[in-house]
């Protein structure tokens, strides 16, 4: 099988003439039989690496999509582009299930989408063995890895695709999975040998910008008056929340409705149609908002509280800009929501509890960050992001470095002498010289950088490793204790003395970052 073919479906099905960065490689790896992972960006195109693919190919494409609301919409946009497609989920009659199957074993669709609840069912895995299949799709692969951010426990049974069907390839999506979870979810679907593909996560007409949580309306209002014909989305972390914010938006006399799950559908769905075709040009909701929206115009989207996960900020505020212009993105920060958020996942007895404390502990970071924010966001997503980007609060106010060179080797030399064996409260042992026990019965008293950052006190310390963790010099691994790891950018730093600039500690009042479970 050849591209032209692949290009051909494009043009035919979707109206497109170029594939976007990446699709065709991906499209040609499907071709060869091989299992791929994909990370896109929201927005970034992953269907089609899957669509073309089942299009072009012998038999159907099976697609794994947690999000069954949005299902039917998806395959009836593929139906109007003529591609012979169907869905399979609990909401259909067993009737209707039956006549889907019998129509897929006489190879009359090109492309099934299934829940997971389905692909999973006695039944229904009898089935498969009928079906002409070409390609295993995982749409948000992500549910799949207790690291990530919206874990699916029923999800991790998918194994069993690459057993009984090896010669299948597999191909794994997600908009958000950082390194360990990209691991996982490799493992947890039992890949050998899979192509990655990562896209670049950056957007670089988005704006960042991060202000404290003081008098947020009064901020909204300025904010929304600045841009009268701007569309936007307002998150905010409750459901009375986003009804209070949009009366008291109406009072000021701005166009703004809410939105969360607890509305009835047919108001919610008007809601985000009036949003869509620019009748109500503003929206507050909860995160339950904006999936599966393809709208190109939304100019800004705020925080109203911090949310939880960079994952989940990320995807949030990558639905503005879509049509590539400048957009501007603000996230209210204050202390309190971390607070709400640890009450909340404590409250949940969530079995992850570590990593999910963990991920709000980075989100954290992003807002309290002295550093370019687009660094700390996609240092994250384990790009190698070094320069600053001049578009986000920080890059157009700096504070006040200086040359945090020696500070950041002593650090990262006893990371190194360590062995990356040490979490950072024992980091800042290691390097004030303490006589916990621990550090004896390792014989880490006798390395070199043993007490050799006595001149800072155990605070400055916690600030400036969270600031060599913003820069991409050091990892946590939350799977392995939070063991600090050195990064590609900290060996430069330690053993070709690249300068590190770090801004001087409490010369900017900041909050104290994460307690003890965070790390
Ligand atoms: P994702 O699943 O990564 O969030 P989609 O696959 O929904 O993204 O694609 C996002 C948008 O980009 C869709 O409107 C899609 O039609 C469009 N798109 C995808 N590939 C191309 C391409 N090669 N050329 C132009 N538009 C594309
Ligand atoms: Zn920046």
């Amino acid at each position: 099988m050849n591209l032209t073919k692949a290009l051909k479906a494009l043009e035919t099905y979707y109206g497109y003439k170029q594939f976007r960065p990446m699709q065709a490689e991906i499209i040609e790896q499907i071709y060869h039989k091989r299992d791929v992972l994909v990370l896109m960006p929201t927005g970034g195109g992953k269907s089609i690496c899957y669509q073309i693919p089942a299009i072009t190919m012998e038999g159907t494409g099976i697609v794994v999509s947690p999000l069954i609301a949005l299902m039917k919409d998806q395959v009836e946009a593929l139906k109007i582009n003529g591609v012979r497609a169907t869905f399979l989920n609990s909401s259909q009659s067993l009737q209707t299930q039956r006549q889907i199957e019998e129509d897929i074993t006489k190879g009359r669709y090109d492309l099934v989408y299934v829940s997971p609840e389905k692909l999973l069912s006695q039944d229904f895995s009898q089935s498969l063995k009928r079906f002409p299949i070409s390609l295993f799709a995982i749409d948000e692969a992500h549910c799949i890895s207790a690291w990530g951010h919206d874990f699916r426990p029923e999800y991790t049974q998918l194994q069993f695709l690459k057993k009984q069907f090896p010669q299948i390839p597999v191909i794994a999506c997600t908009a958000t999975a950082d390194e360990i979870t990209r691991r996982d979810i490799v493992k947890q679907l039992n890949l050998p040998d899979p192509t990655v593909f990562v896209s670049s996560f950056d957007r670089p007409n988005l704006r960042l910008e991060v202000r404290p949580g003081l008098n947020r309306i009064e901020q909204i209002t300025r904010f929304i008056q600045e841009r009268p014909k701007e569309s936007g989305i307002i998150y905010c972390i409750s459901r009375k929340e986003t009804e209070k914010i949009a009366q008291r938006l109406i009072t000021k006399g701005i166009r703004a409705a809410f939105y969360h799950a607890g509305i009835p559908n047919e108001e919610r769905s008007k809601v985000q149609e009036d949003f869509i075709q620019d009748r109500t040009p503003i929206v507050c909701a909860t995160i339950a908002f904006g999936m599966g929206i393809d709208k190109s115009n939304v100019r800004w989207v705020i925080h109203h509280n911090m949310p939880k996960n960079l994952e989940g900020f990320y995807q949030e505020i990558g639905r503005a800009g879509r049509d590539g212009t400048d957009a501007h993105t603000l996230l209210f920060y204050s202390y309190s929501d971390v607070e709400t958020w640890k009450q909340i996942m404590n409250l949940n007895a969530s079995p992850n509890l570590d990593i999910q404390l963990a991920k709000l502990s980075r989100m954290q970071q992003y807002a309290t960050t002295l550093f370019c924010r687009r660094k700390v966001l996609l240092n994250y997503f384990s790009e190698d992001w070094r320069h600053n980007c001049n578009n986000c609060d920080v890059c157009s106010n700096p504070p006040q470095y200086f040359d945090g060179t020696i500070p950041a080797q002593k650090a990262l030399s006893a990371i190194y002498r360590t062995k990356e064996t040490i979490n950072m409260n024992l980091l800042i042992d290691v390097l004030r010289g303490s006589q916990r026990k621990e550090i004896y019965q390792n014989e880490w008293h006798l390395i070199k950088t043993y007490g050799v950052g006595k001149e800072y006190t155990s605070f400055e310390w916690r600030d400036y490793i969270e600031q060599f963790l913003n820069q991409g010099y050091l990892s946590i691994a939350p799977d392995d204790g939070n063991k600090l790891r050195l990064t590609p950018a900290g060996k430069a730093v330690l053993f070709e003395n690249k300068k590190s600039g770090i801004n001087k500690s409490n010369h900017y009042p900041r909050t104290r970052i994460c307690g003890k479970s965070s790390f």
